[in-house]
């Protein structure tokens, strides 16, 4: 009774046909995100069918950076979520929908750091360099832009790093996305607000990133992929469980590791 599972989902339980490939293949993808035409996103048929089990079980709330609209581009088969918590926390969803009322809560926890329109002018002037292909906002709560990596010149990113931390917010590099973030907008204060909603005693959580890092501490199993930003920096916290394999088979492992979490039927 009362387990939630909060999981981040790119790179973590979805993946780009590149990312996928970063550990043994995976036979049959599930093509999950269509854009522009393409397919852009896939999961493991074997990570869909036991996720879909498992949301009937218990609340499976994803937990993602992405905008609402790029989250309602992802389409997992028989899946349908109650709760979701997208924008990296600004918002949270019930039933696909954002509760106005999270809102108010997120423009205070942001106070502290410098506004949208102060880090666009900012980081907007730092940002415009050759291997910056776009600059993005996202629902004007941050930025994130997409760089060519092999172009980037190192100097650039402790410049931005210099730059983000005098706004009092935080920067992420997922692949060839950069994310700029104030620090107070978190994953894991939406994930308390769900938590306290719904009466959840028993916390499991994953991610990848940096951004998934406040989750993963918070919960009570936190569980990461072989893979990404963390991995990079051989980030750890107490009793964490990381997957043997990377790519599209992390994603399965991580789905294995939600179920072990589950009490079998009394
Ligand atoms: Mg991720």
């Amino acid at each position: 009774m009362g387990l939630l599972i909060a999981s981040d989902l790119d790179r973590t339980l979805i993946y780009s046909a590149a990312a996928m490939q970063l550990g043994e293949p995976v036979r049959d993808p599930v093509c999950v995100e269509v854009y522009d035409g393409k397919d852009i996103s896939f999961m493991s048929p074997v990570a869909v069918e036991n996720l879909v089990a498992l949301a009937g079980q218990v609340d499976f709330v994803p937990s993602t950076t992405r905008t609402v609209e790029q989250y309602r581009r992802i389409r997992i088969p028989g899946l349908a979520p109650r709760h979701a918590i997208t924008t990296n926390g600004a918002n949270i969803l019930v039933d696909g929908e954002p509760c106005a009322d999270w809102a108010d809560s997120v423009d205070r926890e942001v106070a502290d750091c410098a506004s949208y329109a102060d880090a666009r002018d900012v980081l907007g002037a730092v940002m415009a360099q050759p291997w910056v292909t776009k600059v993005r906002s996202a629902e004007d709560r941050f930025l994130y832009a997409v760089v060519e990596p092999g172009e980037v010149n190192k100097g650039w990113f402790c410049e931005l790093e210099v730059a983000v931390a005098g706004l009092g917010w935080v920067l992420s590099l997922q692949g060839r996305k950069i994310y700029a973030i104030p620090s107070g907008l978190t994953k894991e204060a939406a994930l308390a607000e769900v938590v306290r909603r719904v009466g959840a005693s028993t916390v499991v959580a994953a991610g990848d990133s940096l951004l998934d890092r406040g989750l993963l501490e918070a919960a009570d199993v936190a569980i990461r992929p072989a893979h990404g930003e963390l991995e990079d920096q051989g980030w750890t916290t107490p009793g964490l469980i990381v997957t043997e394999q990377s790519g599209g088979r992390a994603g399965e492992e991580i789905v294995e590791r939600f179920r072990d979490a589950v009490p079998a039927p009394a």
